[in-house]
C-alpha cells in the first residue's frame, strides 16, 4: 500500500470523529488505520474520498474486501454504514461543488476587470508609441536644421532664413518635451497596469488550477458513491 501522509490520516480521522467506521469503536493514534472503501486491489486509490478511518481489527479483516462483501451477513449493519458513508460523501459534494460555484463567479469577475483593463493597457501604449515617434521625428528635423544653418552664407545671423530656421528648431524641441512630459507621465501608469494585469491572471490561472482539481475531487467521489 502505498504511504498515506500524517496530515491525510489526521484528517480522515478528525472528519469522521474519531471511530470506527465499521464497529464504531473509539479510536486513537494506537489502534487507527485508514481503509479503502474501494480496494487497492479493486482500482480504489489513494484519494481522501476513498479513504476511513477503522480499527486495526476491522481493517485485517476486511483486508482486500468491498464493503458489502465484509458485510454481506449483517445487512442491516450493511445499510448503516453504506448510509453513513454516502451522507459523508453527499456532504463533501455539496462542499466541494460550492467551493466550484464560487471559483467560477470569480472567475468571471477577474476576467472582467481583465477586459476592462486590456484596452486602457493598448492605448496607453499606443500613446507612448505616438510620443516615442514624435520624438524621433523632431529630432531628426532638429538635426536637419542645425545643418541648414551650418551651411548658410556668412552674415546669416541677420537673415531671414536664419531666423525661419530657428523658429522651427524652437517649435520641434517643444515638440520633444511635450512628447517627454507625456511618457514620463504615461510609463509608470502603464507599468502599474502590467502589474495588475499581471497579477489578475496569475489569480484566474490559480482558480482555475482549484476548479480543476475540485472537478477531479467530484469525480472521485462519485467513483466511490457508485461502487457502494
Ligand atoms: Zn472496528
Amino acid at each position: 500500500m502505498a504511504t498515506i501522509s500524517k496530515a491525510k490520516r489526521d484528517r480522515i480521522l478528525k472528519s469522521w470523529g474519531s471511530s470506527c467506521i465499521y464497529c464504531g469503536c473509539k479510536l486513537d493514534q494506537e489502534n487507527f488505520t485508514v481503509d479503502h472503501v474501494i480496494p487497492l486491489s479493486s482500482g480504489g486509490s489513494n484519494n481522501i474520498s476513498n479513504l476511513v478511518p477503522a480499527c486495526i481489527e476491522c481493517n485485517r479483516k476486511k483486508a482486500n474486501k468491498t464493503i458489502r462483501q465484509f458485510m454481506g451477513k449483517d445487512k442491516e449493519k450493511l445499510k448503516q454504514i453504506e448510509d453513513l458513508i454516502r451522507d459523508k460523501m453527499d456532504s463533501e459534494f455539496l462542499r466541494i461543488t460550492e467551493a466550484i460555484h464560487r471559483d467560477t463567479d470569480q472567475i468571471n469577475i477577474l476576467l472582467q476587470q481583465i477586459k476592462t483593463m486590456s484596452p486602457k493597457k493598448v492605448s496607453i501604449e499606443a500613446d507612448i508609441d505616438k510620443c516615442a515617434q514624435a520624438i524621433a521625428r523632431s529630432g531628426q528635423e532638429i538635426s536637419k536644421q542645425i545643418n541648414g544653418i551650418l551651411h548658410l552664407e556668412k552674415e546669416w545671423e541677420n537673415s531671414d532664413m536664419y531666423l525661419e530656421i530657428m523658429k522651427k528648431i524652437t517649435s520641434d524641441t517643444s515638440v520633444v518635451a511635450k512628447s517627454i512630459r507625456t511618457v514620463t507621465d504615461l510609463a509608470p501608469r502603464k507599468k502599474k497596469m502590467v502589474s495588475e494585469l499581471k497579477t489578475l491572471i496569475q489569480k484566474a490561472s490559480y482558480t482555475t488550477d482549484r476548479i480543476n482539481s475540485n472537478l477531479k475531487f467530484l469525480q472521485s467521489y462519485a467513483k466511490v458513491l457508485s461502487n457502494i
